[in-house]
C-alpha cells in the first residue's frame, strides 16, 4: 500500500489528522535555517512552543506571589502534581490513583525496588533482560548487594539466543520453569532501548505471578510510545521517564505506577517522606506518618515545580492529540520507514527491531553491515539526527506527534546517498 515516492509522503502528510501538532514544536535547525530531520525523540524529545510559557507563568508566580505560590498561584505548588496525573494515567493506561510524577527515572526504580524486592535466602534472583539499559542494570546489581546477596548469583540475564537480537518469550518460561521459586523480581525494560522491541507486558507478569515474583517494568522507550494499559497487565510497578516521548526536556521528573492492589497495604517497605504524608496534616508537623493511599503514597519531596510546568505543556498536547491516535499513527509511520529501508534493496542493511508492529514502538534499530560511527557522522552532516550505537546500530524513532512522512522519506534518501 505504501510508495516510495516524495510525492505519495507528502499526500500521507496532508491526510494525516494530527498533521498540525508538527507546528507545536520547535525543530533544530542547520546553517541554512532549514529543519533538521529529527529522529531522535526516543532519546529527548523536541520543545513544544507553548513549554516557555508554562515555565514563564510559574516564574511569574514565583516572583509575584513567593511562598503564598503554594495556595494561591494560578496553577498551586501544593497539589501541582495532581494535574500531570489524568493526563499521564491515560498514557500508560492506569487509573489515576495508580500514577505520579516524581523524582528520577533511576530513583524511582530504586524507589520501587525498596517495595517490591524483599530477598530471602530462598527467593532472592531478579531477571532482567541481557541488552537492559546500563542504569537499570546497575540499579538492580546495587539492590542485590545492598540485600547482603551477589550478582553473580541473585542476577538472571533472559537472553536472546546465540545468532538473535530479540528475546524470546518461551526462554524466559524456560527460566521460570527452572528457577520460578528463587525469583523475587521480573524487571524488564520495554520497549528496549536497543532494540526496539515492546515485549508481552501482560504474558509476562502473569508468568511471574504465577511463580509468586513481583513483576516490574521499566517503560522509558514506552510511555508516550506504546499502549502499555499498565493497569490490565497486573503489574506490580513500573517506572517512565518524560523527556524521551514524553517531550518535557532533559532530565525532567519520572512516573511511577503503583498497581491499585498495593495502594492500602501497610505492609511494604517504603522510603518515606513528607510529600507522601496525608494531605490534610502535611503541614502540621507534629503527627506520624500517615502514609496516602496509592501511588501518591510513595512521593518524597515537595516537587521542581518547574519541571513539572514543562510537563504539563507536554501533556497538554497529547491530551488533545489522543494517545491512540497517537499510536495509530506510530504503526503507519514506522511501518513507512520499515517500506522504505526494504525498498533500498541493500543487503548491508538490516532491521533488529522485531517485523510485527505488535511487538514494537515507533523505533526502528537499524544494523549496518561493516559501518562504523563515521556513517553517523555522515548522517548528521546531511542534516539528520539519529542515534548511534556500538557496534553498527543506527536507532530511528519518528515520533508521531511531531515527525512526518516526508521526514522519514527524506531520512531514507539520504542514508541511501551516503551508502552509495
Ligand atoms: C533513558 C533510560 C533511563 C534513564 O534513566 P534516568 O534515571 O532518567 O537518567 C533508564 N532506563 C532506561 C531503560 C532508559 O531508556
Amino acid at each position: 500500500m505504501y510508495q516510495n515516492t516524495l510525492e505519495y509522503a507528502k499526500q500521507c502528510d496532508q491526510q494525516d489528522p494530527l498533521k498540525a501538532f508538527r507546528d507545536e514544536f520547535h525543530f533544530p535547525k542547520d546553517a541554512s535555517g532549514k529543519n533538521i530531520i529529527y529522529l531522535c525523540g526516543n532519546s529527548l524529545g523536541l520543545q513544544p512552543k507553548k513549554t516557555a510559557s508554562y515555565l514563564q507563568e510559574e516564574l511569574n508566580d514565583w516572583a509575584s506571589l513567593g511562598v503564598e505560590g503554594h495556595t494561591e498561584a494560578k496553577h498551586p505548588w501544593m497539589p501541582y502534581h495532581e494535574f500531570l496525573t489524568d493526563s499521564m494515567a491515560k498514557i500508560v493506561g492506569a487509573k489515576p490513583s495508580e500514577v505520579v510524577i516524581m523524582n528520577g527515572l533511576t530513583a524511582n526504580l530504586h524507589f520501587m525496588m525498596v517495595s517490591f524486592y524483599n530477598p530471602t535466602p530462598q527467593r532472592h534472583k531478579i531477571i532482567i533482560e541481557s541488552d537492559a539499559f546500563p542504569s537499570d542494570k546497575y540499579a538492580v546489581q546495587s539492590q542485590i548487594k545492598f540485600h547482603g546477596y551477589h550478582p553473580a548469583d541473585s542476577l538472571i540475564l533472559w537472553q536472546p539466543r546465540k545468532g538473535e537480537e530479540l528475546c524470546r518469550f518461551e526462554d524466559l518460561e524456560a527460566i521460570m520453569k527452572e528457577h520460578g521459586n528463587e525469583v523475587a523480581l521480573i524487571m524488564i525494560g520495554s520497549t528496549n532501548y536497543y532494540t526496539g522491541q515492546a515485549f508481552p507486558l501482560k504474558k509476562i507478569t502473569q508468568l511471574g505471578h504465577e511463580y509468586g515474583a513481583k513483576v516490574g517494568f521499566d517503560l522509558a522507550h514506552g510511555a508516550g510510545n506504546i499502549l502499555p494499559n499498565l493497569h490490565e497487565t497486573g503489574a506490580d510497578f513500573a517506572v517512565w521517564c518524560t523527556y524521551k516521548y514524553i517531550n518535557s526536556g532533559p532530565g525532567s521528573l519520572g512516573g511511577c505506577f503503583v498497581h491499585e492492589r498495593h495502594a492500602h497495604n501497610p505492609d511494604l517497605n517504603r522510603f518515606a517522606g513528607w510529600w507522601g504524608h496525608n494531605k490534610k496534616t502535611r503541614f502540621n508537623m507534629r503527627h506520624e506518618f500517615d502514609v496516602l493511599p496509592g501511588a501518591e503514597g510513595w512521593q518524597q519531596s515537595n516537587p521542581p515545580i518547574l519541571s513539572m510546568a514543562a510537563i504539563r505543556a507536554s501533556l497538554d498536547l497529547f491530551e488533545k492529540a489522543g494517545m491512540e491516535n497517537l499510536r495509530k499513527k506510530s504503526v503507519l509511520l514506522t511501518g513507512y520507514l520499515e517500506f522504505l529501508l526494504g525498498e533500498m534493496n541493500d543487503q548491508r542493511i538490516g532491521v533488529i527491531t522485531p517485523r510485527n508492529p505488535e511487538e514494537r514502538g515507533a523505533q526502528l534499530s537499524i544494523q549496518v553491515k561493516n559501518a562504523d560511527k563515521s556513517l553517523h557522522q555522515k548522517l548528521t552532516e546531511a542534516g539528520v539526527i539519529s542515534d548511534w550505537r556500538e557496534p553498527d546500530v543506527i536507532r530511528v524513532a519518528p515520533a508521531p506527534l511531531y515527525n512526518s512522512f516526508e521526514d522519514v522519506y527524506e531520512f531514507v534518501n539520504r542514508l541511501k546517498h551516503l551508502l552509495q
